[in-house]
């Protein structure tokens, strides 16, 4: 049952009506985050709905129609992310777990690990206790496997995933790993279950070969009510009469579990295909399909693997998979982005410390913040949240120059600004703010803008007579406002902002562009979805900070991109020189755009991105012959991004 509590209630009521509870045998759960006033009730049969509508303080009180409660979507409604070092599971977030399946020596499981790490991987895997179909296969390194595990965490700073077979390795896997996994063949195993439960790490629960979607999420029941909600469900595929692949990919477990549960959902194509060849393409198709993540067998000599070689992707295969996992992610609102802090081995000793503390000097994450242009809702809002990890403190402000000065004195850690469309172009302002600061840009991400037409719930669409939006926003839906002559164009500075306006105005006739989040957010109405001009509306956004990336980064090594601002002598063949310089030494440039200077008409600044990490000492070369024939010269700042080195 659900408790819908009356609004007013005081915290101690709220505390009374749980020991009350409590008294009557029932399991009582906060869910937390909804901004509602609720309680999960579980308990006996007799306690009847009439008799818990009598409570002091209970408004309401609704019944949980599935078998299974703690995980059910009804219990909570918001999505659960899981919080693992610095990496998210869940929410916006696609997370990657990838690396061999079992641990055959620490040489072996240390070269796959930095490999997938380069790749984008956050998450290591590798098992220790092998559940084998043949007593006569390798049955894994056990306890020596796990020492390996923990060592390859102190080395790359990935946490490792591991699986546990049975209750008696709990105190081991206690000892040296961050997640435990129940295999698909221990699904069922309730002892292990409720082991797990109790262990309370974060935990990989596999679909079992044969199991339907409500055994799954009924022995996901089973670890919640033990009191741990750090669940992960994976979809490993299924035996079905077809042969031809080791198992049958349910893909539209995605789509079913997304309504039934709260929980994340990832996809592992690797046990589902058994096929190396099937395992990109069923991968692309998960997160299309609204997946969390991936958990991927990757291993540098499959054809020498002691299991599961077969469908072992090879590194160079991993990373082009990645690449496309990243191109994918916006399209369906989310973000392949990690480790934006750099987390590095010497903070592994101390794995409690991690979960709270921030990198640099011990500084509390929590404390960290980022600043974004507007409102709650707005696009550059999403940008901030899907880069960033969830316990970052985020803050709008009204201009993008307010932007810059919070990140110059100190006030913020990190603002992020739009740098450039996909439809409308350039954002110029913020070029020319980038000039004039002394900031440096680390990290970038693209997101997906799809554009609404929003208004009072009474509004109709044939009163609208106004549409406020900001001027970019006006310029990607310049075809849907070009067919209504009728409806006035207002600018205004952020999306969210116009929502907010049109809210306040009462006024009926007026309308706003922004995302279904900024609607919901003010409880307005849709009044016509997705009005950009081309569906493949994309902004690129990127971060900016006080000093340049963290140069350990080994994405940015093995995926660097710079950005920088020059200017020329007015003469002939001059911004040819300068191409000369990248050509010459092979730097792919990606960008190249001019802004005038002010105060020197026809004068202009050249703004290029390039395909190289000019702040690393190899570059020094490149670096002065830009200076010989430049004026003016400066590296607005060298990052990932994104997508990996793989041509
Ligand atoms: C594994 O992940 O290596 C494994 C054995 O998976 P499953 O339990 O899905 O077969
Ligand atoms: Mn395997």
């Amino acid at each position: 049952m659900i408790l819908v509590l009356e609004k007013e209630i005081t915290q101690a009521r709220k505390s009374q009506l749980k020991s009350i509870l409590a008294e009557k045998g029932c399991m009582v759960h906060e869910p937390g985050g909804s901004g509602q006033n609720i309680l999960g009730v579980i308990g006996k049969k007799s306690l009847t709905r009439e008799s818990l509508m009598q409570l002091d303080g209970v408004a309401d009180v609704v019944a949980i129609s599935t078998a299974y409660k703690l995980v059910s979507r009804q219990m909570k409604h918001e999505d659960t992310i899981i919080r693992i070092g610095n990496v998210d599971i869940g929410g916006d977030k696609i997370t990657i777990i990838a690396g061999p399946c079992a641990v055959e020596s620490r040489e072996q499981a240390m070269t796959i690990a930095k490999e997938v790490k380069k790749y984008g991987a956050t998450l290591f895997r590798g098992g220790a206790f092998k559940p084998r179909s043949s007593p006569y296969s390798f049955q894994g390194l056990e306890e020596e496997g796990l020492k390996i595990l923990a060592e390859v965490r102190e080395v790359t700073g990935l946490r490792v995933v591991t699986e546990i077979t049975s209750p008696m390795h709990a105190d081991l896997m206690m000892k040296y790993v961050d997640i435990i996994q129940i295999g698909a063949r221990n699904m069922q195993n309730f002892e292990l279950l409720k082991c797990a439960g109790r262990m309370g790490k974060p935990v990989v629960l596999k679909r079992g070969l044969a199991s339907t979607i409500e055994e799954w999420l009924m022995s996901a029941e089973y670890i919640a009510a033990e009191g741990n909600r750090n669940i992960i469900l994976c979809e490993r595929g299924i035996r079905t009469f077809e042969p031809y692949t080791r198992n049958t990919l349910d893909l539209s477990a995605i789509p079913v579990l997304k309504q039934l549960t709260h929980l994340p959902v990832i996809i592992d194509p690797s046990h589902a295909t058994g096929i190396r060849e099937k395992v990109s393409p069923m991968a692309r198709a998960a997160i299309a399909a609204g997946a969390d993540g991936l958990m991927i067998e990757v291993h540098h000599k499959p054809e020498e693997a002691l299991s599961d070689g077969p469908q072992s992707l090879y590194p160079k295969q991993f990373g082009r998979l990645i690449r496309d996992i990243y191109v994918i992610a916006p399209v369906v609102g989310k973000q392949l982005i990690h480790d934006y802090t750099g987390y590095n081995a010497e903070n592994a000793d101390s794995l409690s410390e991690v979960e709270t503390q921030g990198i640099e000097s011990g500084v509390s994450r929590k404390e960290k913040r980022v600043v974004y242009l507007g409102e709650q809702g707005t696009f550059s809002h999403k940008a901030a949240i899907q880069y960033f990890s969830s316990d970052v403190q985020n803050y709008p402000v009204p201009s993008f120059r307010d932007i810059f000065d919070h990140v110059k004195n100190g006030n913020a850690d990190f603002g992020i600004i739009p740098i450039e469309n996909s439809l409308a172009g350039s954002i110029h302002e913020n070029y020319d703010l980038l000039l004039e600061y002394e900031l440096f840009i680390t990290g970038e991400l693209s997101i997906r803008v799809i554009h609404n037409l929003i208004a009072h719930k009474e509004s109709k669409l044939d009163d609208i007579n106004q549409v406020f939006a900001p001027p970019p926003a006006l310029q990607q839906c310049k075809r849907f406002l070009d067919a209504n002559p009728d409806m006035k164009m207002v600018p205004v500075n952020a999306t969210a902002s116009a929502v907010k306006s049109v809210l306040e105005s009462g006024n009926l006739e007026a309308a706003a562009i922004g995302s279904v989040e900024a609607a919901q957010l003010f409880d307005m109405s849709v009044l016509e979805e997705a009005i950009e001009d081309n569906p493949r509306n994309f902004t690129r956004f990127v971060v900016i900070e006080r000093q340049i990336a963290n140069r350990e980064d080994d994405k940015i090594k093995s995926s660097p991109k710079s950005s920088i601002v020059f200017s020329t002598s007015n003469k002939p063949g001059s911004l040819f020189e300068v191409m000369k310089v990248f050509s010459e030494n092979q730097i792919n440039l990606v960008k190249l755009e001019s802004r005038p200077i002010h105060g020197k008409p026809w004068q202009y600044m050249f703004y290029a991105d390039l395909e190289s990490d000019l702040t690393d000492s190899s570059s020094e070369n490149v670096i002065k012959a830009i200076e010989q024939n430049t004026e003016f010269f400066r590296i607005l700042g060298s990052y990932s991004c994104g997508k990996n080195g793989i041509d």
